[in-house]
């Protein structure tokens, strides 16, 4: 027999299979070890076809596979058919779709198993009775194995370790009883699930859905029971409910014995959301993210192989889980960039969620108050099923969200980040023993430093960006928010030496420090990359939060996402215009959706909420509209801008990084690249429309020591021009100075 071979590890240009022969039972999808090179050397690789004969060269011998590796993780017949849709789609390796798919550590020999032991009685309870009063050779003398008989008596069987703690038993007791037939002893891999605390306190209550939420939850079960591919957008504005219609379409995929997978964003998975689903749906929960260890991310994926498992909760990564029978895979917060992997393979789970449930006849539910642009085109144009939900459930009213011109607040002589009207508010929220979010989407204390007498900005050294200057307990530093490199702040520029530096563009630890100074009888929180780097930190101080031990709870868009804290009456965003100016196109649409999360956040329960939006441009179209939390204009203008200047979803981008430690042989790799390009283009795919761009600096053109440029090219991808590309891929890497990466459609750009 022979079989193809695809390594794991292995540049993209060799990227192919390869012939080995092999032993009758082998299947596709094994994990295998075969030598490779002239040297012999075994490598890992994956199984794709087992044929009965294969083409030979004259004078080559095919050589044989060198062995298998724990069957435990052999790809399914799906698995390897994503892995193959994964290298087509984002032009990665088969092998780096393989290490994707599988957890972290199915490659390592020692398999991190730790196995439980369960010792239970053979023999009837009679016979053990006779046993132990037969006096006599027949009769069982010692104390210790007559401790673990009655032991065992009583409850049947016992963890091996529980039966060692009784007073005067030791192993040789039990291997004794053991080798004379009395009790067994079972060998169990012990599967860690470090959620099962959650699963104790079972939630079994029915869910009550209110009119609206009922219609909306009527058109997704209809869907499902199509038993087909589908695809709906559950568009709710925020406090709506979502999670309860989402709820309720679970719990019916689960009562069809069908199982789910939920996909949330990083900052979403907290204890709360996690109990919540735990305590619905017991033990058969997997929770899947990136803080958990490797062997709890393997135990997980064992549980959810061996089938245990109907619904798995988790970030990207997670859809893959190996399920079966999928009938439902949810994204919530849908238009959250978190689903778009950053390395190889580059993936956005929507597309992949798309691909599983097309194999599973599965449903597909996007759920978000604020879609991606792309998405809500596809509802609006039919591609998916749209399901509203635009009334705030019990009645609740959107957040009344006012304006705050912060040139006019210069003029009246107020320099504070805070204006005269959310002082106000502050003091009236202390006044009535509620609580208010404050927002700035920057952390620090001060994100520019220049000098006034030479005009020297501070940069990282590494990276072409400026340095944050941070103060926290009258220590000082600066540090660089891209690469981590940190240095002591320095008293005077050090270009002109003249003790001349200002500070400028405050971040949140300005903003805690000028609010306890206007407002010291208020309580303060700060939440920021820099305040939740404990494991448990963020948990604890949402908790705190919400148990009241704080007035306001201060920080970065970790403050806006998806909490819901019932006292919350005041929403104050302190900046909105931080992240209108990024060059890129989704900059309106990422402003306006973390706007109205934000502002989303006020007046959740029966009290009245009030946002306090400031900005120094107050006529902004885009922060207008998302005061109003009014979606559907916002959408209107994005997509006609869209149409005129061709972007998504009018056409496909595609992202050429180059990257180089030398800014010479960058250059000279930037015009190899550009006439490459232009080749293909004007020869073999010229009747492909394109537009091409660059090459040009990247916005961020030193990054971490390495220099980078880009080309940037507006096409419609479809099996040819992914052809192209991942041509251009493999006439690239015979540069060896250079590395070249191809990003479909990236979502920053
Ligand atoms: P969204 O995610 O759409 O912004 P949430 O799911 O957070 O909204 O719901 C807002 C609040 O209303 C939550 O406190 C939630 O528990 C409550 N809620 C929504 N629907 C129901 C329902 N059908 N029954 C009971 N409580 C509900
Ligand atoms: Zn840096």
């Amino acid at each position: 027999m022979f079989c193809e071979v695809y390594l794991l590890d292995t540049p993209y240009h060799i990227d192919r299979p390869f012939d080995y022969s092999c032993a009758p039972g082998l299947i596709p999808g094994s994990i295998v070890r075969v030598p490779f090179g002239r040297s012999g050397r075994t490598r890992l690789g994956v199984v794709t076809k087992v044929k009965e004969s294969c083409e030979i060269p004259e004078g080559v011998t095919v050589k044989g596979v060198a062995g298998t590796v724990s069957p435990v993780f052999t790809l399914t017949e799906e698995m390897l058919g994503l892995c193959f849709f994964l290298k087509e789609f984002t032009l990665c390796t088969f092998g780096e779709a393989v290490r994707t798919i599988l957890p972290p550590g199915a490659f390592s020999d020692i398999l991190n198993v730790r196995y439980r032991r369960t010792a239970r009685l053979i023999l009837s309870k009679e016979a053990v009775a006779t046993l132990l009063s037969a006096t006599g050779r027949s009769g069982i003398k010692s104390e210790g194995q007559r401790q673990v008989l009655r032991f065992l008596m009583d409850i049947g069987s016992s963890d091996f370790e529980v039966l060692k703690q009784l007073p005067t038993v030791t192993t040789a007791h039990i291997n004794a009883l053991r080798d004379k037939g009395v009790i067994a002893i079972d060998e169990d891999e012990e599967i860690r699930n470090p959620y099962s605390e959650y699963a104790k306190a079972r939630d079994t209550s029915e869910i009550i859905l209110s009119t609206a939420q009922m219609k909306a939850y009527d058109t997704i079960e209809s869907l499902y029971s199509e038993d087909k591919p589908r695809a709906a957008l559950l568009y709710g504005i925020t406090g709506s409910g979502k999670t309860k219609v989402i709820m309720k379409a679970i719990d019916r995929t689960i009562a069809d014995g069908k199982s789910v997978i939920m996909l949330v964003p990083e900052i979403a998975l907290t204890p709360q959301t996690v109990s919540i689903f735990c305590s619905r749906y017991g033990e058969r929960v997997a929770v899947i993210h990136s803080s958990l260890s490797q062997g709890e991310r393997l135990d997980a994926w064992r549980r959810i192989r061996r089938g245990d498992v109907d619904l798995v909760i988790g970030t990207r990564s997670a859809i893959f889980a190996p399920l079966n029978n999928i009938g439902m895979i949810v994204i919530d917060e849908e238009h959250e960039h978190t689903y778009k992997s950053e390395s190889d393979p580059k993936y956005h789970a929507r597309d992949v969620a798309s691909y599983r449930c097309g194999k599973h006849n599965a449903l597909m539910l996007l759920a978000s108050a604020t879609p991606a642009v792309e998405s809500f085109y596809k509802a609006r144009t039919g591609v998916y099923t749209l399901v509203p939900l635009r009334e705030r459930y019990g009645g609740a009213s959107l957040p009344k969200a006012v304006i705050v011109d912060m040139r006019e607040e210069l003029r009246l002589g107020n320099p504070s980040p805070i204006s005269q009207r959310l002082y106000n508010m502050l003091l009236d929220v202390k006044e009535n023993e509620n609580q208010a979010i404050l927002f700035l989407n920057r952390r620090g204390y001060s994100s520019h430093i220049s000098c006034k007498e030479c005009g020297e900005v501070l940069e990282c050294p590494r990276c072409s960006v400026s340095l944050t200057y941070h103060s926290v307990g009258g220590q000082s530093s600066l540090h660089c928010h891209m690469c981590g490199y940190r240095s002591p702040s320095p008293r005077a520029c050090p270009s002109c030496s003249a003790e001349a530096l200002s500070f400028l563009g405050f971040g949140t630890q300005k903003l805690e420090s000028e609010m306890s100074k206007y407002l010291p009888e208020m309580t303060l929180m700060r939440m920021d990359a820099d305040t939740t780097t404990g494991k448990l930190a963020y948990d604890r101080m949402l908790d705190d939060f919400r148990q009241g031990r704080a007035d306001i709870l201060l920080g970065t868009q970790m403050v806006a996402k998806g909490h819901d804290f019932p006292r919350v009456t005041l929403v104050g965003v302190a900046l909105a215009d931080t992240s209108l100016h990024v060059s890129d196109f989704r900059a309106a649409e990422r402003t306006f959706s973390l706007l109205t999360q934000v502002i989303g956040r006020a007046g959740r329960a029966t009290e009245d909420g009030v946002a306090v939006i400031q900005t120094f441009q107050p006529t902004n179209e885009t922060i207008r509209l998302a005061c109003r939390q009014d979606y559907d204009s916002f959408y209107e203008g994005e997509i006609a801008l869209r149409r005129e200047l061709s972007y998504p979803p009018f056409c496909d981008m595609v992202q050429l990084t180059l990257t180089a430690d030398d800014e010479g042989e960058l250059t000279r790799a930037a015009d190899e690249l550009s006439s490459i390009v232009k080749a293909k283009l004007e020869g073999e795919y010229s009747r492909l429309p394109f537009v091409v761009y660059g090459p040009f600096e990247a916005q961020i053109y030193k990054l971490n020591e390495k220099y980078r440029m880009r080309m940037m090219v507006k096409c419609k991808l479809n099996s040819i021009s992914r052809r192209m590309f991942s041509e251009i891929l493999c006439e690239f890497a015979k540069n060896r100075q250079v590395t070249l990466a191809v990003d479909l459609n990236p979502l920053t750009v």
